[in-house]
C-alpha cells in the first residue's frame, strides 16, 4: 500500500503497484523528452507508475502538446479506437486548447507540479475500479451496438457523468458532442440519430439547454427569419412615422406631409396643427416599398440557407438539444454490455418500469412464499416478445407516434400497475401477477392477442407459459436455472 500526498493535502491509497500504465505523446520532441525525465523522476519514487511504448499496453494517455489541432487529431487517433475509446486521456498543455479539452478527460497545465499529476492518475484508481465492474461486450452486438455500448460505458465510469453539447455553426444542428463525432466517426451533427435511438430505448436522458429551429426540407439551422409585407410577401418593407389626417381621412408616410417647418396633407392641402385634434400617429409605422401598404406586424417568414426552401416558422422543426446522461436503465445497460431490445420492449418499459433480475427474484421467492402460506393465487408468466416484434418489424414504431399510442393504450389495459416485470436476454419478459391465477392470465393474454392482432392488422400469436405459484411443488430455482 502506497501513499501519496496530493494538492488538498489528501490521501489516495494505491493497492496495485502498476496500475497507471501511461503513454505519452508529444508534438515537440525536445520538450517530450525532459517533460518525460521530469514526470519519471516524480513518479520514480513509486513503483506504481509504467511509461509504455504503445497505447495498446496503457490506460493512461497524456498527450502533449501546445497546438489545437495536433491534439485533436492525436486524441482522436484513440478514440475512434472502440479498444482504446475508454481510456483515460489527459491533455498536458501551456495554452487553452478548447477543441482538444472537449475530447479529453482532464487537462494538465505545464509546469505541472507532481502533486497534480498523482491526483490525475489517482483517478484512473476509481476509473479501474468500475472497469472491473463491468461485463464483457458480446460480439453479436455489432459494430454500432458497440460503439453505443462504450458511449454508455464512457458515461458510467466518468464522473460527473454527464456528456456536455457544444455550440458548433458547422453543425446541422447547431451543437454536436465532440466525443461522439469521434467515437461514431460522423460529421458534427449526425450524431443527433444515435442520440434519439438511445433515448428511445429508455438509455439516455438529456437536460435542455436549447431548442434549435431546424429545416423542414433539410433539417439544417441556418435558418434565416425574415420580416415580409403581409400583404404582397415582398422583403422589400421600410419603417417610417405614419402620420392619419382626421379631416379628410388620409394615411401616410410623415415625409409626404412635410412641407418645409409645417406639415400639409398631400390629399386636401389643409395644414396640420395640433396632434390629437388635427391628426394622429398611428402604430402602423412599417411601410411596403412595393405595394404601399401600411401595417403594424410584418409576416415572419423562414429561408433556409442551406437548401434555400421557404416556410413558415410554424412548419420549422424544433431540436431539443441536451447534455446527456444515463438512465437507470442506461447504467444497467453499461453494466452488462448489452442493449435492450427496441419495438415493443421499449414501450413496455417506458409504460411499466421494469425490475433488474436480481430484484425480480426476490420478489418472485417472496410472492411465491406467501402464495403457499395464505393459500391464494399469484401467476409467473414468461412471454415472448418476438412474433410482435417481428409484426412490428415493418411499421416505422420509432417514428408513428399513432402507433406507439395504441400500444401504450392496449399495455394499460392488460398489465396492472402491480404486476411485476424483468427481461431476460433471449427477448422474453417475466410477470408476476399478483392474486391472479392461471385461468385469469391465460384470459388476459388472449385478449392482449386479439387486440395486437386488430392492430396490426395480421394475426397474431401470443406465445406465454404460465407458473402457478401457490403450488406447493414449484420449484422455483429450478424453474429460474432453467431460464439460463
Ligand atoms: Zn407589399
Ligand atoms: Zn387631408
Ligand atoms: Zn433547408
Amino acid at each position: 500500500m502506497l501513499q501519496v500526498e496530493t494538492s488538498k493535502k489528501t490521501f489516495i491509497e494505491f493497492s496495485e503497484p502498476t496500475e497507471c500504465k501511461i503513454w505519452f505523446a508529444s508534438d515537440e520532441q525536445e520538450e517530450l523528452v525532459l517533460a518525460v525525465e521530469q514526470l519519471k523522476k516524480s513518479a520514480g519514487q513509486s513503483p506504481r507508475f509504467t511509461f509504455c511504448e504503445t497505447p495498446d499496453e496503457a490506460n493512461v494517455i497524456l498527450i502533449h502538446t501546445n497546438t489545437d489541432a495536433w491534439g485533436w487529431e492525436a486524441v482522436k487517433a484513440i478514440r475512434t479506437k472502440p479498444e482504446h475509446f475508454l481510456k483515460t486521456c489527459l491533455l498536458l498543455t501551456q495554452k487553452h486548447l478548447a477543441a482538444t479539452a472537449d475530447i479529453v478527460d482532464q487537462v494538465l497545465y505545464w509546469p505541472l507540479s507532481p502533486a497534480v499529476f498523482f491526483e490525475a492518475l489517482g483517478k484512473v484508481a476509481q476509473f479501474n475500479e468500475k472497469l472491473a465492474r463491468l461485463a464483457e461486450i458480446p460480439n453479436s452486438i455489432g459494430m454500432l451496438g458497440l460503439r453505443k455500448v462504450l458511449l454508455l460505458r464512457y458515461l458510467y465510469t466518468r464522473d460527473p457523468c454527464v456528456l456536455l453539447a457544444r455550440r458548433n455553426f458547422q453543425s446541422a444542428a447547431g451543437y454536436t458532442y465532440p466525443l461522439m463525432q469521434l467515437l461514431f466517426n460522423v460529421e458534427a451533427g449526425q450524431e443527433f440519430n444515435i442520440i434519439q435511438s438511445l433515448e428511445e430505448s429508455q438509455l439516455l436522458t438529456s437536460k435542455l439547454i436549447d431548442r434549435v429551429h431546424i429545416c423542414p426540407f433539410c433539417e439544417h439551422a441556418q435558418i434565416n427569419f425574415r420580416e415580409l409585407c403581409p400583404n404582397c410577401n415582398a422583403l422589400n418593407i421600410g419603417e417610417e412615422t405614419t402620420i392619419h389626417h382626421f379631416r379628410c381621412a388620409y394615411v401616410g408616410k410623415e415625409s409626404e406631409f412635410k412641407q418645409d417647418l409645417e406639415l400639409s396633407c398631400p390629399k386636401c392641402s389643409r395644414t396640420l396643427e395640433h396632434i390629437g385634434v388635427d391628426y394622429d400617429k398611428p402604430a402602423e409605422v412599417l411601410w411596403c416599398n412595393d405595394c404601399k401598404h401600411n401595417f403594424a406586424d410584418p409576416k415572419l417568414s423562414c429561408f433556409c440557407l442551406a437548401c434555400g426552401k421557404s416556410f413558415d416558422p410554424e412548419d420549422a422543426f424544433v431540436r431539443q438539444i441536451g447534455d446527456l446522461t444515463l438512465t437507470l436503465e442506461g447504467f444497467r445497460a453499461a453494466e452488462d454490455g448489452l442493449l435492450p431490445g427496441h419495438g415493443v420492449i421499449s414501450i413496455l418499459k417506458k409504460e411499466l418500469g421494469f425490475y433488474k433480475k436480481e430484484v425480480f427474484v426476490e420478489y418472485l421467492n417472496l410472492e411465491a412464499s406467501r402464495c403457499q402460506r395464505y393459500k391464494y393465487h399469484s401467476t409467473l408468466a414468461r412471454l415472448n416478445l418476438k412474433p410482435l416484434d417481428e409484426a412490428l418489424g415493418h411499421k416505422d414504431i420509432k417514428n408513428s407516434r399513432r402507433l406507439r399510442n395504441e400500444l401504450s393504450t392496449i399495455v394499460n389495459q392488460t398489465f396492472r400497475t402491480t404486476d411485476l416485470f424483468t427481461d431476460l436476454s433471449s427477448g422474453e419478459i417475466l410477470i408476476i401477477f399478483t392474486n391472479t391465477d392461471c385461468g385469469r392470465t391465460k384470459v388476459a393474454f388472449e385478449r392482449l392477442g386479439e387486440s395486437l392482432s386488430k392492430l396490426l392488422n395480421t394475426r397474431l400469436n401470443i406465445e406465454f407459459k404460465l407458473l402457478d405459484l401457490a403450488r406447493e411443488d414449484t420449484d422455483l430455482a429450478k424453474f429460474w436455472e432453467s431460464l439460463r
